[in-house]
């Protein structure tokens, strides 16, 4: 039973008010760990621990960053092993996935973000008699923070740009699955990251969150997580003009034509749908499949979902995992309910799955496919953030888009095609921030990553736009006639 704590002056220390939350094992639903409820007691400690080290972090050569960014990166890989059982026991994810994915990911963030810190460059113009020039700078201290579905990965995704520019960090990972945050701490102190630079406050979103992204020592804030929160982080940072980054929810189409590579789009469309339990945010919930091949689409997706079935997460065999809690797997079963209610069809999936052993009071549901809902269904409009998608057909390319577009959310599309007129149509028509054509989750971490409508703000993520997020932007202008 892990009682971890928080990091803070490069300290591991626990909560000034001694106030714990119990942390779950979503695969056994027994209490795993406990963590600090922290307070604003909590919060001074961490701002004045960064405070004190902004100015000699900045001062910095990007070099020295560099070095200890990917020493950070290098240990990540040596404890993968530890950091992938901890992440799956936290989140109930599969053990395969974490250490095959994630945690791998997260070591790349650092790696990628430390070769960034010695490439960033910024603009110079040059007029007439004068010369302009940009200069970037760290903001100082930025808050990060971060959900449970992707843990280390996206804190680190996070972190890294933030302190590669030379700002001091206090970060703030979900109160659901902290622990792979915790021993991150010990990973950057290995390191040699001088203390204050990173800090790591735990506990609750509706507390120590709030308290953070609303104290005036914190120059921006990135965060991922849902659009309400995001919404929420938006009104509190207007007040005082923070910078803000927000990824947010999403509800992601997938468009099947007839003319793709069936079985790449179905083998693809079903790992879209219910890798990681359905809990990314990335995830094709909505497959439109032209009509001609529509029922052949589904009889081969059906087919294929019937081997995505839940197991142990810690058995290497297990393709899914528990979903992350008891609140979220009654959430995703209520949405089942709307979809009998609403005339859908279940043609797969839906029922809690009982496993026997040590999994027999654990949070698994398989999978579910249901067809015959409307557009306008609330399982076609909300994020379910659950194994759960919806097979619609449609006739003509310009029904694809506007059922496609015809939603709230704007994070991602998926095109399966061998048309390369229709690809680049829709390339430019879908309104989303990522657009994969006959490929999904296909990342370069050069490119920009971000969400239009409800599902992001902002600055996009990604590359060089995460560093320049992390910067104050001053433009220097010299005569020299
Ligand atoms: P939440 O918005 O509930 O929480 C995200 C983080 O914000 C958590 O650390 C949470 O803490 C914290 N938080 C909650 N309320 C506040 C607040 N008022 N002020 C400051 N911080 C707060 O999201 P989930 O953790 O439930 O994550 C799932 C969501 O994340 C989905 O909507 C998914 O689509 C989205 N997501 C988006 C991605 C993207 O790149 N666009 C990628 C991955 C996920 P606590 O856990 O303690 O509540």
């Amino acid at each position: 039973m892990e009682k971890i704590s928080n990091f803070i002056g490069g300290r591991h220390l626990p909560p000034v008010s001694g106030n714990y939350l119990q942390n779950t094992d979503p695969s056994t639903g027994l209490m795993s760990g406990e963590i600090p409820d922290s307070g604003p007691e909590d919060l001074a400690q961490a701002v004045a621990a960064a405070r004190a080290v902004e100015k000699s972090w900045a001062a910095t050569s990007s070099e020295e960053r560099a070095a200890i960014l990917l020493k950070i990166s290098n240990l990540i890989i040596r404890d993968k092993e530890l950091l992938a059982r901890a992440e799956s026991i936290d989140s109930g994810k599969t053990l395969e996935a974490a250490l095959n994915i994630e945690i791998p990911r997260a070591a790349q963030n650092f790696e990628f973000y430390a070769h960034g810190a010695t490439q960033f460059a910024s603009e110079s113009h040059a007029m007439g008699q004068s010369i302009n020039y940009t200069l970037r700078q760290p903001l100082g201290t930025v808050a990060c923070i971060s959900p449970w579905n992707l843990p280390l990965y996206l804190f680190t995704w996070k972190i890294a740009p933030a302190l590669a520019v030379g700002n001091c960090v206090i970060a703030k990972p979900s109160e659901i699955t902290p622990v792979t945050a915790w021993m991150f701490g010990k990973i950057c102190q290995e390191a040699g990251l001088p203390d204050g630079v990173l800090n790591i406050l735990h506990g609750r979103g509706s507390s120590i969150g709030r308290s953070l992204v609303s104290h005036p020592a914190v120059k921006a804030i990135g965060f991922t997580g849902g659009t309400k929160t995001g919404a929420e982080i938006a009104a509190a940072a207007a007040a005082t003009f923070k910078k803000t980054s927000l990824e947010l929810g999403g509800k992601n189409p997938y468009l099947v034509f007839s003319d793709c590579n069936m079985e790449e789009a179905v083998t693809h469309s079903v790992r879209a749908a219910f890798s990681n339990q359905g809990q990314i945010c990335l995830c094709g919930s909505r497959v439109y499949v032209q009509k001609d091949i529509y029922e052949e689409f589904k009889a081969r997706f059906l087919e294929e979902a019937g081997h995505w079935q839940p197991g142990d997460p810690l058995d290497r065999a297990s393709r899914v995992g528990a979903v992350v809690s008891r609140d979220h797997l009654h959430k995703i079963l209520s949405y089942l309910e709307t979809a009998r209610e609403e005339g859908g069809r279940i043609l797969t999936g839906g029922k809690v799955v009982r496993l026997e052993g040590r999994c027999e009071n654990g949070y698994f549901i398989q999978p579910a496919v249901i067809e015959g809902l409307g557009q306008d269904s609330r399982l076609n409009q909300e994020e379910i953030f659950g194994p759960v998608v919806t097979l619609q057909p449609f006739a003509t390319e310009e029904e694809a888009l506007a059922m496609a577009n015809d939603c709230q959310y704007g994070l991602s599309a998926s095109v399966w095609t061998s048309n390369l007129q229709r690809a680049h149509r829709l390339g430019a028509e879908l309104e989303a921030g990522i657009i994969w054509i006959n490929s999904w989750l296909l990342r370069d971490l050069r490119t920009p990553f971000g969400g239009h409508k409800m599902s992001g703000q902002g600055c996009p993520e990604g590359g060089y736009e995460s560093m320049r997020f992390f910067t104050s932007v001053k433009n220097v202008c010299i005569n020299f006639a």
